[in-house]
């Protein structure tokens, strides 16, 4: 997936854990509570060898975090990239917590990570890693317990082979130990463009409530992929906006006249990457700093920092990526009131979507496409209006009022679990 040069002094756990404190501290935690629900539940360390294609052992770091499994099963995809640290994916597994917490569905948080860029391994080499980390965790994946879901460069063929594989541990077959499969072994109809589709449900809803009209909007998109391609294209054909600039590991192109999305979906499974489009030009400066009504970071963390978000354009900020803006960013941008929807309700319609997945999987029954879209967009309303109302009341950013929201809910399972000592 794309990014302009991941900030590598940024580290996303201070940045997660500082968003933390900020809600925290409006809603008069004490300590102790806020002690209990910073810190992960659990963090296990893999150290995976595998035999590759020339008889070589190479091993390879693997880790899974638990940040919670109070409100249900720890959930959250797994991301393979050659800098994943364990802090990286203890603050995705937070931002998991929260964001299922935001979309009010019955999960707790969790990440998991391999150390390895897959781009450099063979079609073999990448399914016997995959198949080691997932056997190596099957005590700890499962239904009840633990369900990954694809992240960062992995996708529905990962998730197949660690269904495969925690299904010949287990000597049945498991469908619900993992979400976005395909949908031929127990994947659901919708999955795939889910989180895009949530991105353009929040987009609509803010730029409602702002009176900004979406039709004709100018959007600016970091990151072409299932996040980034798809947003673009539901806002382009459903929405009537105009993608006037996007980018991905390959390149950025801009057109201010609009990109054709269609056409560029098409050049982008030929040459698998947006560089080289006819219908647009290369871009030489930041898409972040891109004259545009709306930015969609839909790439990696810490994109949009104190260094440049004096410089972005746009009035609305949609994080289709975990967190892409960094607290420093973030104030600069509230006080120039920018509207940022936070990553934890941006880009919940994947996990949303996830949680459908598992729950037809345990039904055995499985639901038309357009059933999916039509729960996801209920939920993505109410998960928004109640973000929306914290703000209003407390006179907060979104952020700031997403946690506020996530945190109650998990507050409240904790209080009516008690404390088990
Ligand atoms: N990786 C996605 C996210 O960050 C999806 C997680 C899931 O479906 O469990 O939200």
């Amino acid at each position: 997936m794309a990014a302009e040069g991941v900030n590598a002094r940024l580290n996303p756990l201070e940045n997660a854990e500082r968003q933390f404190d900020e809600a925290a501290a409006r809603l008069g935690l004490d300590a102790g509570l806020k002690e209990m629900l910073k810190r992960p539940r659990r963090a296990t360390i893999q150290s995976l060898p595998v035999v590759m294609d020339d008889g070589t052992i190479r091993v390879f770091t693997g880790y899974r975090v638990q940040h919670s499994i109070a409100r249900g099963p720890a959930k959250g995809g797994i991301r393979f990239h050659q800098d994943v640290t364990l802090d990286d994916v203890a603050a995705l597994a937070a931002w998991m917590t929260w964001k299922c917490a935001v979309a009010d569905i019955p999960f707790g948080g969790g990440k998991g990570g391999i150390v390895v860029d897959p781009r450099t391994l063979s079609l073999r080499e990448l399914e016997r890693l995959t198949r080691r980390y997932a056997a190596d965790l099957s005590d700890v994946f499962g239904p009840d317990s633990d369900v990954p879901a694809p992240d960062v460069n992995t996708g529905e063929r990962e998730m197949a082979w660690i269904m495969d594989t925690f299904s010949m541990h287990s000597r049945r077959t498991e469908y619900a130990v993992v979400t976005g499969k395909p949908l031929e072994v127990g994947g659901s109809a919708g999955h795939r463009e889910a989180t895009g589709r949530g991105v353009r449900i929040c987009v609509e809803q803010v730029c409602r409530h702002i009176g900004m009209p979406l039709e004709g909007a100018r959007v600016a998109v970091q990151g072409f992929g299932n996040v980034g391609g798809v947003a673009a294209d539901l806002l382009a054909r459903e929405c009537g906006a105009r993608i006037v600039a996007t980018s991905d590991v390959s390149g950025a192109i801009h057109n201010a006249s609009g990109l054709d999305v269609t056409a560029l979906l098409a050049h982008v499974a030929a040459h698998k990457g947006v560089a080289g489009f006819a219908g647009g030009q290369p871009l030489g400066t930041s898409i972040l700093e891109y004259d545009c009504d709306i930015l969609v970071p839909a790439a990696l963390e810490n994109q949009i920092t104190g260094e440049n978000a004096a410089r972005v354009r746009a009035k609305v900020v949609a994080e289709g990526a975990n967190g892409p803006t960094t607290p420093d960013a973030d104030r600069i941008l509230d006080g120039r009131g920018v509207w940022v929807i936070p990553d934890i309700l941006c880009n919940s319609g994947g996990v949303t979507v996830s949680y459908f997945e598992w729950v037809q999987n345990r039904m055995g029954f499985y639901w038309m496409e357009d059933e999916v879209n039509i729960r996801l967009r209920e939920k993505m309303e109410h998960a928004f209006a109640d973000v929306l109302a914290t703000v209003v009341r407390e006179k907060c950013s979104l952020r700031i009022a997403a946690y506020m929201v996530a945190i109650q809910r998990v507050l409240k399972v904790h209080e009516l679990r008690g404390m088990y000592a």
